[in-house]
Order: C-alpha cells, then sequence, then structure tokens
C-alpha cells in the first residue's frame, strides 16, 4: 500500500528554476515511488535573513512505498548531489530545499523528522502551490490549503512557471 506524500521545493542559489526542475527529475526516479502531482514554480521573497535572493517554491505529490525516514535520507541525498551546503545559517540561501509537508496521515514530534512539516499552516509558499495540486487535501486537523491560505491573508506569489494553466490555482 502506497503513501500519498507531499514534499516543498525550494531554491535560490544557482539557476533556481534549474534545481527545482533536476530535484524533480531526481525525485521521479526514487525507487518504488511515483511522481503523481507537480505544481506551478512559484517566485517567492525570502524567509528569515533578507540579504539573499528570492526563491522558486513548488510542491510534488509522491505515492511511495519507502517510509518516512528512509524517503527523508533520500532526499537529503539529493540536496547535497545538487551542491546543498549547510553551513549559511538558519533559513540562508540554498541550491535546494526538500521538506517533507506531509506523509499520509502520519504525524510525528521527532525533530529529525517531524510530520506534518511544522511550516506548513504558516508558509503561503507551501499552501499555494499545496492548494493548486490538492485543493481537497485534509492538512492533519488543520483544514484544506485554502482555508489555510484565507487565515494567512497574505498575496498569493507570483507564478513564474505555470505547469497547470487549464487548471488556475482558485485562490490566485
Ligand atoms: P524549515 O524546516 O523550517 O523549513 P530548513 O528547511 O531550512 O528549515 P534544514 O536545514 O533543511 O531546515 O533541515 C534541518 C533538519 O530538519 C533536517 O536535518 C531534518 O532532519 C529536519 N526535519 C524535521 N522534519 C522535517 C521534515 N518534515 N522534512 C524535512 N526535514 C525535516
Ligand atoms: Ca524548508
Ligand atoms: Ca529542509
Amino acid at each position: 500500500m502506497s503513501a500519498a506524500v507531499y514534499i516543498g521545493l525550494g531554491s535560490n542559489l544557482a539557476q533556481p528554476s534549474e534545481q527545482i526542475l533536476l530535484a524533480v527529475a531526481a525525485i521521479t526516479q526514487l525507487k518504488d515511488s511515483t511522481v503523481s502531482a507537480v505544481s506551478s514554480l512559484y517566485q517567492t521573497p525570502p524567509m528569515g535573513p533578507q540579504d539573499q535572493p528570492h526563491y522558486v517554491n513548488a510542491v510534488l505529490e509522491l505515492r511511495t512505498t519507502l517510509r518516512p525516514l528512509p524517503l527523508l535520507h533520500r532526499l537529503q541525498a539529493i540536496e547535497t548531489e545538487q551542491g546543498r551546503t549547510r553551513d549559511t545559517g538558519r533559513w540562508g540561501a540554498r541550491t535546494l530545499d526538500l521538506d517533507i509537508l506531509l506523509y499520509s496521515g502520519e504525524t510525528s514530534t521527532d525533530p529529525v523528522l517531524t510530520l506534518p512539516h511544522p511550516g506548513i499552516a504558516l508558509r503561503s509558499f507551501v499552501l499555494y502551490p499545496l492548494n493548486e495540486i490538492a485543493p481537497q487535501l485534509n492538512i492533519t486537523g488543520l483544514g484544506n490549503p485554502s482555508q489555510l491560505i484565507e487565515r494567512l491573508a497574505e498575496p498569493c506569489p507570483n507564478i513564474i512557471n505555470a505547469k497547470n494553466l487549464e487548471i488556475p490555482p482558485s485562490v490566485c
């Protein structure tokens, strides 16, 4: 039985859009896994330190039989392959960041892998792309993406590469 997993992708160094597309391709190659939806690419202001470039963000849906921790380790290996270093401080610039936003209905408070990801309800760069590919998603006890977007009251990030033009994001 495969799990429905949502992964947040972010990059603000070394041609960010290319980094995101490369990461989608690498995730597509993961064993025992199928990428079932990919959002548009969104340009978003940095979180935390402001003296860094804007980010490109996206969210994808993965069907996988990999368990959460092995999946995290594979995603971290992809980050490393794409030049991610961990010397730029909290929320510093990076070539690639891959976060497990949700792993089916699983919950965990372990700092090594917290599920759902603790930022999921608070970040427009997560919620807008998530709403685009999974508008009906019930985010463990928090509501669906558009309900969380309404609470945030932030403008829709700029879409720089619309994947699903035939279904424009309803909240943008
Ligand atoms: P944030 O997690 O607030 O988005 P970040 O992505 O910049 O910040 P990282 O430096 O990429 O943080 O990751 C720090 C640690 O977070 C990782 O070593 C990883 O073990 C842990 N972590 C906990 N929960 C998750 C999750 N759901 N997805 C990815 N990493 C997680
Ligand atoms: Ca992150
Ligand atoms: Ca991360």
